[in-house]
């Protein structure tokens, strides 16, 4: 069939109704992380795609955070390609004012969806959801096996998700599309990060007489002045400009009448493509260095979490196949672009060397935010693109993007929010 023909078909027989009833359907079942808990969605989905014939499996590291898993067919033993689709069942949480919509309402005005996850991301899955149900309506015969995992976790960092699946095995595509919020513009490299404690110590005396101790604070404030909002001697990625560094968190001292001891700043230093731990770990401590001041002596460094950056070399196949559906289906090139922050798709790239494109519905600004949405139109659009996709896709030539490195992300205390 000529992709015109396909495109055609598939444009009629996209059902608007179907995509904006299953994204509020997601919406208004809550999974917000932390506290985490994708159950109720997991189980709706489920539901989904057992009204196509398909079996899920679901994979549940801990009580009520369960990833579910559905091929088309037989996976990678069909011996057909294997396209996965990897989205994520939480959200953030919907903080409690603000909102002008109820964030689990599911409410419709002026051809937007409005509440939390429409963009980030349930509205992406229910359009990939949809774009299966579109291409068995049709009755197309998919020259790939489509395969979604639909995780918990990757608001936290995807430990008890996508990572619990690659620790298990259980991760194999020849290629990857991951529905998060992307204005519909195909994301090839999104930046890691760092999360940092920084302690400063100083000597104690009494508050009235400060002239005889050393204030922690007065430490902490001008390395506060060093890496707040600075950007650190990197050559800035094409897709995603510069490092960034925020000090987002500051404690310290026991009263106002104390020359403060003790002072704890946390900082969430953003990761470029090449760039390791070790390099932005002495990226700090050069800045820190500038002041005369010394890790070890004067301050220490503790890392508390690290995820890689990825890319995917914009020349690889799989980015102009993805670029051709959205042709096909819109008359006009998506466009390329990078995230300033991490998703699931760094475990695809950098651990399996599996070409991954992030490529949703949903406008990266309102992510995370109040009064969160998601166009109408923008699903409508995803889910003719993913149909596309799926009904194309016959495989990618030999990698030529390569994995930007093998390592795990590391995270060294707690759990902390990295999207
Ligand atoms: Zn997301």
């Amino acid at each position: 069939m000529t992709h015109p023909a396909l495109a055609n078909r598939i444009r009629s027989a996209v059902d608007v109704d179907a995509v904006v009833a299953l994204t509020q359907d997601l919406v208004r079942l809550r999974s917000e992380n932390p506290p985490g808990g994708e159950t109720e969605v997991a189980k709706h989905l489920r539901g989904v795609f057992a009204g196509m014939g398909l079996t899920g499996r679901v994979v549940e590291p801990a009580p009520g955070r369960p990833s579910l898993l559905v091929a088309t067919g037989d996976g990678a033993r069909s011996g057909k390609p294997v396209l996965l689709v990897n989205g994520h069942l939480d959200t953030v949480p919907a903080a409690a004012g603000g909102w002008r919509h109820d964030p689990f309402g599911g409410r419709v005005q002026d051809g937007r969806l409005y509440g939390r996850g429409t963009a980030d991301m349930k509205g992406g899955i229910a359009a990939a959801v949809t774009a299966l149900q579109v291409c068995r309506s049709l009755e197309l015969e998919l020259p790939c096996e489509v395969v979604f995992h639909l995780v918990a976790d990757e608001e936290l960092g995807g430990a008890r998700g996508t990572a619990e699946l690659l620790r298990q095995g259980l991760v194999s595509a020849d290629a990857c599309l991951v529905p998060e919020p992307t204005g519909l513009r195909l994301c090839l490299a999104e930046r890691g990060l760092m999360f940092a404690k920084v302690a400063t110590h100083g000597i104690p005396a009494h508050g009235s007489e400060p002239a005889k101790g050393r204030s922690a604070i007065i430490t902490a404030a001008a390395i506060v002045q060093v890496l707040h909002d600075n950007v650190f001697p990197q050559t800035p990625h094409p897709l995603l400009g510069t490092t960034t560094c925020n000090v987002g968190m500051i404690r310290g001292g026991s009263g106002p009448n104390v020359v403060p001891e003790e002072c704890e700043l946390r900082i969430d230093r953003r990761i470029l493509p090449g760039e390791t731990q070790p390099d932005a770990e002495q990226g700090i401590i050069d800045r820190i260095a500038s002041l005369g001041l010394y890790r070890g002596t004067d301050y220490e460094l503790e890392v508390e979490t690290f995820c890689e950056p990825s890319e995917i070399d914009g020349a690889h196949p799989f980015v102009d196949f993805v670029a051709r559906s959205c042709r096909a289906m819109t008359g006009r090139d998506p466009g390329r672009t990078g995230l300033p922050f991490t998703t699931d798709a760094r475990f695809m790239r950098n651990q399996l060397g599996v070409p991954s494109i992030v490529f949703g519905p949903g406008d990266l600004g309102v992510a995370h935010t109040v009064d969160e949405y998601v166009d109408i139109d923008a699903l409508v659009t995803a889910v003719g693109v993913y149909a596309h996709v799926f009904a194309s896709f016959t495989g990618t030539e030999p990698l030529s993007s390569k994995p930007a490195r093998s390592s795990v992300d590391t995270e060294v205390e707690g759990a902390h929010s990295v999207s």
